[in-house]
């Protein structure tokens, strides 16, 4: 017998049912004995100690929401996918399971401080979702105890690779499942309005169409809300230069330490949950090890060590002292930055940066060669978004996209760039 074609997903019902109270979708609705045992293992319970913006509470101080909260947030809007009519009746249960889990879980790779610690120790959190739920974890038993092939099945659905194109849809494309929690909550949590739109409108609107999730023509004003909120997002919230500055600072540090470790610095702090992550042979025992709790402690314990780059910034990480920052010009620019700096005794490799920030707010799949485009069910058939909504299509049609290049420094320097 096939077990994922007569897979009944009621049996796997709880008998008392949950809800978490949640500040974006009004509650979080858990009615399946997996999902239950899901949120309860210890690698969704260390998403608890793992902000969902990084440094981004530095500038707007109450967006100090963690990756769970977000977590249980995509796993709530899939699991309302799931009772949009066209959807309830295409999948079947099975597929209905591994999608919910797959909700749940597509951050669960996510590390402290995602993307400094991520530049400087070189590990991916995609890849590391995947080894938490096909190598020996918690959630990795939970899966298997159910289905032998479950882990593979939801694994594949986060990487893309599932057979069903609709399963990855929902968790992973231009708009779905994962974007449309967290530009409600990150929106909610920072106090900002610019990310709200109208999600029980797009839901209302879903349809499915050769196999692919598509939307009726009356959703496309609430999809275009939801690109502009998108677009307005990433520049008011997520780039914000202040929150750059703050990953910086981070980054110097784990590259500092990294420096230390390598030239065999004899640290005063015991920094044993870092060790496997210098060698780059990480077990998953060692990533759940490894939260912003642990981070925390180190910092404070590292304003104590001897060396005094380490002490220094990990002095001004804790005490909020960001480094100042302003428009990079050019080569000549950054080289009279860097000497500044070097004459006033920071070292340039921990105490200047650049970056560059851009976002394209609507991926035309002509331009990026990806095909996710979100398309709209019209009297004529499907036709891509950019040929519905005139704004898309200006959007699209526009080849400014936004570009920001910033140069960091330390404030003592600011008066001399
Ligand atoms: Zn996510």
């Amino acid at each position: 017998m096939d077990f994922k074609k007569t897979y009944i997903l009621k049996s796997n019902e709880l008998k008392e049912k949950k809800v978490f109270r949640d500040a974006v979708h009004d509650y979080i609705h858990v009615n399946h004995l997996i999902i239950w045992q899901l949120i309860n293992s210890e690698q969704m319970q260390r998403l608890r100690r793992i902000k969902q913006l990084g440094g981004t509470y530095q500038v707007f101080p109450t967006s100090e929401h963690s990756r769970f909260t977000h977590s249980l947030g995509v796993y709530e809007v899939i699991r309302k996918m799931l009772e949009v009519e066209c959807l309830k009746t295409t999948l079947s249960d099975y597929d209905k399971l591994c999608v919910m889990c797959a909700a749940l879980l597509h951050d669960i790779g996510h590390g402290p401080f995602s993307h400094s610690f991520e530049y400087v120790f070189h590990n991916n959190h995609e890849e590391m979702t995947i080894r938490m739920i096909l190598e020996d974890s918690e959630i990795h038993q939970i899966l298997s105890h159910l289905y032998f092939d479950l882990p593979k099945d939801v694994a594949s659905i986060i990487s893309k690779t599932h057979s069903n194109s609709l399963l990855i849809q929902m968790v992973s494309s231009q708009l779905d499942g994962d974007r449309m929690d967290y530009l409600l909550r990150d929106s909610y949590m920072s106090g900002t309005t610019y990310g709200h739109f109208d999600m029980s409108r797009l839901l209302r609107t879903m349809r499915v169409y050769n196999g692919k999730i598509v939307f009726k023509e009356s959703g496309v004003h609430a999809i275009e809300n939801y690109i502009l909120a998108r677009y307005h997002m990433y520049w008011q919230v997520y780039y914000h230069p202040v929150s750059r500055s703050y990953e910086h600072l981070l980054g110097c540090i784990f590259l500092r330490v990294k420096d230390l470790y390598i030239h065999h610095y004899s640290f005063k702090t015991n920094i044993h949950y870092l060790l496997p992550f210098f060698k780059e042979d990480i077990s998953v025992a060692d990533y759940t090890n490894l939260d912003e709790s642990v981070l925390e402690y180190y910092f404070r314990e590292f304003i104590n060590e001897d060396d005094e780059i380490l002490s220094d910034l990990s002095y001004r990480f804790l005490n909020r002292h960001l480094f100042k920052y302003c428009e990079l010009i050019d080569e000549n620019h950054f080289k009279h930055i860097k000497d500044t700096a070097s004459n006033h005794g920071f070292d340039p490799r921990y105490y200047i940066f650049t970056d560059t920030q851009k976002q394209v707010p609507y991926k035309h799949y002509h331009i990026t060669g990806e095909l996710s485009e979100i398309e709209v069910l019209t009297d004529k058939g499907l036709k891509p978004l950019p040929q519905v909504s005139e704004i898309v299509d200006a959007i699209v049609k526009s080849d400014r996209y936004k570009e920001d290049h910033k140069v960091f420094f330390p404030k003592e320097i600011r008066d001399e760039i």
